[in-house]
């Protein structure tokens, strides 16, 4: 999760600081996949067990995730790829 948009005056709120995990992910030289804003609407399709995504990637509240998971996928197809190029020898 990433910044808080207040409802009251439309300033951005960093409840987690900025930057936290991107900084993470290039120490272990991992990908950064994204980040998701915190919104009330998520947690409460969440609760009522019908998750944002639903509404499908152009739902401003979905695309943060629709974006995540298409990054994740690229990632894992290309781990696979370099796995499939694994020749063994014994
Ligand atoms: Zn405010």
């Amino acid at each position: 999760m990433s910044h808080f948009t207040c409802p009251h005056c439309q300033k951005e709120i960093d409840i987690f600081s900025r930057g936290g995990a991107e900084h993470t992910a290039r120490q272990y030289n991992l990908p950064f996949l994204g980040s998701v804003e915190l919104i009330p609407s998520i947690r409460e399709g969440g609760d009522r067990g019908l998750p944002v995504t639903l509404a499908g990637p152009k739902s401003p509240q979905a695309a943060a995730f629709y974006d995540i998971a298409e990054k994740l996928m690229i990632q894992a197809e290309a781990a696979a790829a370099a796995a499939s190029n694994v020749i063994e020898i014994s």
